[in-house]
């Protein structure tokens, strides 16, 4: 090869890394990642290489407890306050209080203060003095006690991954008076692929790589800016992902009339039921002791779930077991319609945390984390205080003690 074209070629290959300016006046960093339904297995199952190298010198949890129930905004919103979902009040996708639902989907009440109790550590961060940046997180939207994250956008699921990347990388590019401090990244992949197909399917092997290749995509930005050992890497997840068999099945309308119900909040792994004056009794005695889900008297929730003292949780709550849906026939034609096979294996999350397969993922990484440290199981109230605590950030009331989990820091 002509020696001027060899130059241009490593000129080229070279351009982005000499392009890229150091950064030399980093402030302690935490840069939080949610890969959603990212199961505590899917590292070692799928064999994840770049979150395998951050493990290897970082920490990473045998597994994390997420909190009950095991779905996406209670947990999030846990990570983020360090607060049980009862005492920061999304007790479950779908909420009722205010004589109205919150859902995921609609907007204007997810954007609405009201629903989000507690101090998520974008707010702490903002309050004392630092720069916060979300390139999605549930509740980063929302102005909590009047703040946003200083960099936030409203999410949009089509945004490109890479994208989120390259522009939490470029926020690390700012003026040290601008750059944040506290930065939060989220990807759907795992859990999308693992509704779809199951938590054994190569199909959600395919998206573990493909969360994997973000993350990637990212150390590679610090390593091109000199930070990769400065940053603070911290990858969770919310809650784990069960096999599901859409033949199995509980008819809650089989047991009791809906007439004798104000409201129910669905999913097929819990229902919220909210009877009508003085017909809790009644139902109850009809799904006290159904096969497979267990239904409690709000005042009766097992104290280790810690859900029964918050006041938006229903007079009546039923809790699927693992693998089995709890729905009505309506909800089940419906969901059904689009479905060629019922036999083929899906996915599930929202069951009780003390299965296995509900447990979520941990890796943190850099220089307030010891490296090679195995931690033991912790529950996920205990991130707020461990990012508290990197950030020298003082941290708000929350559930969390730092004394569990001090060990895996520096
Ligand atoms: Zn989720």
């Amino acid at each position: 090869m002509n020696i001027i074209v060899r130059f241009l070629l490593l000129a080229i290959f070279l351009f982005p890394v000499l392009a890229q300016k150091p950064v030399n006046d980093l402030k302690p960093t935490v840069i939080l990642i949610s890969l959603d339904g990212f199961r505590y297995d899917y590292v070692d199952k799928f064999d994840t290489p770049a979150m395998k190298a951050l493990a290897r010198d970082g920490v990473r949890a045998k597994w994390m407890i997420p909190s009950f129930p095991t779905k996406t905004f209670p947990n999030h919103y846990t990570i983020a306050t360090g607060l049980y979902p009862a005492h920061h009040g999304i007790v479950e996708n779908n909420v009722y209080d205010f004589g109205t639902v919150f859902s995921m989907s609609k907007r204007e009440e997810v954007q609405n203060p009201r629903w989000w109790l507690g101090e998520p550590v974008w707010v702490t961060a903002e309050k004392q003095g630092q720069i916060a940046a979300s390139f999605f997180f549930p509740g980063s939207e929302t102005p909590i006690g009047g703040l946003r994250p200083h960099f936030w956008r409203t999410y949009n699921g089509r945004v490109p991954p890479e994208m989120r990347v390259d522009k939490v990388l470029g926020w690390l590019d700012l003026p040290a008076d601008r750059r944040p401090t506290m930065i939060t990244l989220y990807f759907s992949d795992t859990d999308d692929a693992g509704h779809e197909f199951s938590p054994d399917a190569e199909e959600t092997r395919y998206a573990a790589l493909n969360a994997d290749r973000y993350i990637e995509r990212l150390v590679n930005g610090l390593k091109a800016r000199g930070i990769d050992e400065k940053v603070n890497v911290i990858i969770v997840s919310d809650h784990g992902m069960a096999a599901v068999d859409l033949r199995k099945t509980t008819f809650l309308d089989d047991y009791f009339d809906f007439e004798l119900t104000e409201r129910m909040l669905w999913t097929s792994e819990i229902v919220q039921i909210f009877p009508k004056p003085g017909k809790e009794d009644e139902i109850f005695s009809k799904i006290g002791k159904l096969d497979h889900a267990t239904c409690w008297k709000k005042a009766d929730i097992p104290d280790r779930l810690h859900y029964k003292d918050g006041p938006r949780v229903a007079p009546i709550v039923c809790s699927s077991e693992e693998g089995w849906q709890t729905t009505s026939h309506k909800r089940y034609t419906d969901y059904i319609r689009d479905i060629d096979d019922l036999s083929q294996p899906r996915g599930a999350h929202g069951y009780d945390n003390r299965y296995q397969s509900m447990q979520a993922t941990f890796i943190a990484h850099g220089p307030a984390f010891k490296r090679g440290y195995v931690a033991e199981p912790f529950e996920n109230i205990q991130v707020y205080n461990i990012m508290c605590r990197v950030l020298g950030l003082t941290p708000a009331k929350n559930d969390g003690q730092l004394d569990l989990v001090r060990d895996m820091l520096k």
